[in-house]
């Protein structure tokens, strides 16, 4: 396997391995604007800057110079591969301008991450399969688990893109319209019910003009990020019919501060599940178009160690992406560079496996108990939840560093929230 003249890149455990080669974006010390960098090994290096140095010259396009992605995700395919290609050349052992590399690199330990893209739209799915059987049973009953569409379509909601942080952002517990089942009216209060969803996102690199195929799509995605879906349970289960979720969606979604490259996930391809119903087929996939992700998330209470509470994997998912990106492009809706799409919780089939505390708890009739001997049914004020996930080659792994946020109380007062 190729190695890095970066000694940290070469170690069996790093998420950040020459094979990776992720897109984020960093605050220098001292400064306002971010700029965008990638994670080689225990380093950052600055792109902005390797760019103006020259060291990063694809046909004299700009790539890096703004604080985000977008600019390289215009330019579509043949560029991205151009642009790792060069990467991966400077990094690698032997390379003539190590030198010049080495005045870029910065430890990452101590850096200030920044949203690697622009979001442009933000959609989420519910494409999980265990995890919506899991929620219609809780909801509606087993027998009538699965919403009669699901089995036919990746269903899923316009979300919002201008709450869609990165990984260390602070989440604030919202207030909203709460209905006790047994009570007539509702109450408007901080929601008591905070969940997250452990999900991963796809970003959409290519815009799209009229419907795509299932192949058209998968090629049009840049790469993948971890996606927590801030959940508030209890404003969501007054407010979901018949429109579905809205506010108790819209707080906030973290990503992980890292967009690894499709092309760093190629070798873990893995098809879809049979399907249990023959899908449409503008539906149907050329080929094995998930990933074989090992993913887990920790909760930590205030002040206390992490617990690990759930470990599922990507390839639990019962839709693609990339059937998620066709079937949205079937109304027309033209999809923009720097498109989100979230896959929807990742369930798999065990207790152990369930991507978000509803579940876990079973709408909080189970509690869970944590390593430090608290309950936990959702999640309580100072919480830290953190995601992580990688794909594990041979002696390698292909890693998504963390996605985490703390929960704040919620304001005393909902309408003096200071911005
Ligand atoms: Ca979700």
């Amino acid at each position: 396997m190729q190695r890095s003249w970066i000694e940290s890149a070469n170690s069996a455990e790093t998420h950040f391995p020459l094979q990776n080669l992720p897109y984020g974006a960093f605050v220098p010390p001292g400064d306002d604007l971010p700029r965008c960098c990638i994670a080689i090994g225990d380093f950052l290096f600055d792109a902005h800057e390797a760019e103006f140095d020259g060291l990063l010259d694809i046909d004299g396009l700009p790539i890096a110079i703004l604080g985000n992605w977008n600019t390289l995700m215009a330019h579509g395919p043949r560029i991205w591969a151009a642009f790792r290609a060069r990467l991966t050349e400077l990094f690698s052992e032997g390379a003539p301008e190590q030198e010049a590399v080495r005045k870029h690199l910065h430890p990452l330990s101590d850096a200030q991450l920044a949203m690697p893209l622009d979001v442009r739209g933000y959609t989420d799915f519910y494409a999980g399969k265990h995890h919506a059987t899991n929620v219609g049973t809780m909801f509606r009953g087993a027998e009538n688990a699965l919403p009669p569409n699901w089995l036919s379509i990746p269903i899923g909601y316009n979300g919002r893109a201008s709450s869609v942080v990165v990984s260390g952002t602070p989440v604030r517990r919202p207030w909203g319209q709460l209905k006790a089942p047994d009570a007539e009216l509702p109450v408007f209060a901080p929601c008591k019910r905070l969940d997250f969803e452990l999900e991963m996102g796809a970003v959409v690199g290519q815009p799209s003009e009229g419907m795509v195929s299932v192949g058209k799509a998968d090629e049009m995605i840049f790469g993948y990020v971890l996606l927590n879906d801030w959940s508030a349970r209890d404003i969501q289960a007054w407010e979901y019919q018949p429109l579905g979720p809205f506010q108790s969606k819209a707080t906030a979604t973290t990503i992980s501060p890292w967009i690894v490259p499709k092309a760093a996930l190629e070798p873990f391809r893995v098809p879809t599940p049979d399907r249990e119903r023959a899908l449409l087929p503008y539906l149907e996939e050329p080929g094995p178009m998930l990933y074989d992700i090992q993913l887990e998330a920790t909760l930590a209470p205030e002040g206390k160690a992490p617990t690990v509470i759930t470990r599922t994997n990507y390839r639990e998912m019962y839709y693609s992406a990339a059937q998620q990106l066709a079937h949205h492009t079937t109304s027309g809706c033209p999809m923009e560079v720097g498109d989100l799409l979230g896959s929807g919780t990742i369930s798999g089939p065990e207790r152990g496996n369930r991507g978000s505390l509803l579940e876990l708890s079973w709408g909080g009739k189970e509690p869970l108990t944590l390593d430090a001997g608290e309950a936990r049914s959702f999640l309580e004020d100072g919480d830290t939840l953190t995601l992580t996930g990688w794909a594990q080659g041979e002696g390698y792994r292909i890693g998504f560093g963390q996605c985490s946020g703390t929960v704040l109380a919620a304001h005393t007062d909902p309408t003096d929230a200071g911005g």
